[in-house]
């Protein structure tokens, strides 16, 4: 693979496919899967990702706002899009572009159905969110029949699917709690979709859902970061591949000696004659100051070096004074050897935070570009 001549996220399509192939093979054949690519496809490049998936015949897209919808559908995705946290001020939008709103209380509902009727929707896809213990978003159960009532009251809408979010799938010491949250949302869906008077599609699990409880999987289950690489424990995300992996390259190399300082407030003070290299990514580029002072590392060959001192906005200074390297060569913060999972877990943060973070203005490079029939 050519070295990185500047910070640059590479992200890989072939592991990729091979994520959601892992993934798919834990379901049901009946099982639709729906892809979420919010927050840029969890801080890769969503177009990218989206148009990839789209080609493998993905089943549904989710983001997390309209804005993300409009700009898949700008990207060139035609799959079904829904909003899984729209908010009620840009909703036309939403039926502009096709993207099919996730409701979650009376008022959004009822701003919607508004909407719709006003531009005169008949059966326009809407998605009736549940909360079944996450306590976030979502009707509560004493709500079902006035949702229901609302719905009725209007051709303008129809429901294509009735889903809930679950609080701790990743956590085995909450197993108890989540077979709760299973047993509602499943008294819940039943309840509500006799009550509507047609079927919808049901969906609960995300990738821990779906690794954990394969009795939850309903008609649809909503993947993100299984299909990014990371599977929320050791021996799961040994089946997965990480997509993306973030390079850069040694900025300069400073000989330091004894007793000085490295880095804004003098944080680190070298301890012994020292080798410092600076790497252009900081603070500005989801390296957040929590990585500074030791905690995290950047890999040099097979070396690790920590990050000395505290990050900036847009560098970080490393110790090499034990690693042979020079300016302009490769270093890597994680990648498929030095996963995110465990560079987020030195800084006290999980792999969501650290691949979401990954700014903009940082270079993506799409490696294989050609999807994988299945
Ligand atoms: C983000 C999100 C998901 C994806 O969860 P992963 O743990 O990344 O698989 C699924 N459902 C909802 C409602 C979400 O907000």
């Amino acid at each position: 693979m050519p070295k990185v001549t500047e910070t640059t996220l590479e992200i890989n399509l072939e592991a990729l496919s091979s994520n959601y192939n892992f993934l798919k093979s834990k379901l049901q054949k009946k099982t639709l899967f729906l892809a979420v690519v919010k927050a840029f496809a969890y801080g890769s490049d969503a177009a990218v990702i989206a148009n990839f998936l789209q080609k493998l015949n993905v089943d549904y897209f989710a983001v997390a706002y309209i804005n993300e919808g409009i700009a898949l559908r700008k990207a060139g995705i035609t799959t079904p899009i829904l909003v899984l946290h729209p908010q009620a001020t840009n909703l036309s939008l939403a039926i502009k572009y096709c993207l099919e709103p996730s409701l979650y209380t009376l008022k959004i509902l009822k701003e919607f159905v508004s909407i719709a009727s006003d531009l005169n929707q008949k059966n326009y896809p809407v998605h009736i969110k549940f909360n079944t213990g996450l306590n976030r978003l979502g009707f509560e159960s004493n709500e079902l029949d006035l949702v229901v009532e609302q719905l009725s009251k209007t051709s303008a809408l129809k429901v294509k699917s009735v889903f809930s979010h679950l609080a701790a799938s990743e956590d085995l010491d909450e197993k108890l709690f989540t077979l709760n949250q299973i047993t509602l949302y499943k008294s819940l869906s039943n309840n509500f979709v006799e009550n509507l008077g047609y079927p919808v599609t049901r969906h609960l699990c995300n990738t821990s859902g779906v690794l954990n409880y394969p009795e939850a999987h309903f008609d649809m289950v909503r993947c993100g970061i299984g299909l990014y690489g990371y599977g929320n424990t050791k021996k799961e995300s040994k089946n997965l591949r990480p997509i993306a992996s973030l390079k850069s390259v040694i900025s300069q190399i400073h000989l330091v000696s004894k007793g000085n300082s490295v880095g804004y407030n003098r944080a680190f003070m070298c301890p012994q004659d020292s080798k410092i290299a600076t790497i252009p990514i900081g603070h500005a580029d989801g390296i957040g100051r929590h990585f500074g002072n030791g905690a995290g590392f950047v890999s040099i060959g097979s070396k690790k070096a920590p990050i000395v001192g505290n990050v900036c906005m847009d560098m970080i200074m490393v110790d090499v004074t034990n690693i042979g390297c020079k300016e302009g060569d490769e270093v890597v913060f994680f990648g498929p050897k030095f996963s995110a999972e465990t560079s987020a877990a030195a800084a006290n943060t999980i792999s969501y935070e650290l691949i979401t973070g990954i700014s903009q203005r940082i270079k993506r490079e799409i490696l294989g570009e050609r999807p994988i029939n299945t």
